[in-house]
């Protein structure tokens, strides 16, 4: 078998198309132009082009971009007076704090700081609570983004589904997701016993462990469908570097049905959520009914 690509930049343009759309219509009738203000500390050169793509996605959604800059060495307390200053700003709807942040700060005290209206991230508390409750929240944008390319496949009610990885970013909040789509979610982490038996047992995999090329063919049932959310650079002989994901991917797209590549898979449709967050959190705010962008 040779696996259907899902094309996530394909997927992500449609779905910034209809933000911008959104958007367009939130400002010509109410005069609100979502605002999303980035927080870059230090200079993480990953994090540098990541903010760079978002801000210029931002504005072709017809939103607004704020970024803040802050030296390496700016401390908790300044990091937190900017965040209580953009909770206040009514011009700002969603605020997202790149991470990972330097290691003299502490991450949590960041996000609880965040107003969870505007926490477009997702990984607030209370929208971490919200979600696990089955309450209206703002969703981790990555975990969202693979639950709509799964969604492209097939529809998850009743699949048997594989997460591998239990971060509060990625792997928790996915699994989540997945029950509520009615899924039957195993989460797998580094203490699985036999985790490419696990794995094969899964009509749904997910790859979120940040190890390039970990999920190997074998790992995989005839047909699944399978999203990787790895990025990881490699180096290459010449000295330059390659993107690969958490999964073998010729090995994986023999087997698999359908299958995310890396690049151009999970990334491209996490921005898109992000905003679509944004156009979320700006409504809300509001007191206006929230959108429904996609039918998650
Ligand atoms: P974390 O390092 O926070 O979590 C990794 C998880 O993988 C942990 O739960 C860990 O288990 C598990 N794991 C590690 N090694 C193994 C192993 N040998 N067998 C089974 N499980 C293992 O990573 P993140 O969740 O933040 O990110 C995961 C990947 O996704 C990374 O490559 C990251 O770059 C990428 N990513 C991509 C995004 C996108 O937009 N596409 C966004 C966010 C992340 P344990 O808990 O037991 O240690």
């Amino acid at each position: 078998m040779t696996a259907r690509i899902i094309d996530g930049k394909a997927i992500a343009a449609g779905l910034r198309e209809k933000v911008a759309g959104h958007a367009r219509r939130l400002t010509e009738r109410h005069g609100i132009v979502p605002g999303l203000a980035v927080v870059l500390v230090g200079d993480h050169p990953a994090s540098a082009v990541y903010v760079r793509s978002k801000a210029a996605q931002t504005e072709a959604a017809g939103m607004r971009s704020f970024r803040h800059q802050m030296p390496a060495d700016a401390t908790q307390a300044e990091l937190l007076a900017l965040i209580a200053r953009l909770n206040g700003d009514p011009a700002v709807h969603g605020i997202l704090v790149q991470l990972p942040l330097p290691p003299h700060i502490d991450p949590h005290a960041v996000i609880a700081a965040l107003d969870p209206m505007k926490d477009v991230d997702g990984f607030h508390p209370i929208n971490a609570g919200r979600l696990a409750t089955g309450l209206p929240a703002l969703v981790p944008c990555t975990p969202l983004a693979c639950v709509i390319l799964a969604k492209t496949v097939r529809p998850l009610a009743g699949l048997a589904a594989v997460v591998v990885g239990r971060s509060n970013i990625v792997g928790k909040p996915l699994a989540q997701l997945l029950l509520a789509e009615n899924a039957t979610v195993t989460i797998a982490h580094s203490k699985t016993r036999d985790l490419p038996a696990v794995c094969r047992g899964a009509d749904l995999l997910c790859a979120a462990i940040g190890r390039p090329e970990f999920v190997r063919g074998d790992f995989i049932k005839p047909g699944a469908t399978v999203i990787d959310v790895g990025i990881n650079r490699v180096a290459l002989a010449d000295g330059k570097h390659r993107l690969v994901g958490d999964v073998a991917f010729a090995e994986a797209s023999a087997v698999a049905g359908a299958i995310t590549p890396v690049p151009g898979g999970v990334g491209p449709m996490t921005l898109a959520c992000l905003l679509a967050n944004t156009l979320r959190a700006a409504s809300a705010i509001a007191g206006l009914p929230v959108p429904v962008i996609s039918d998650q």
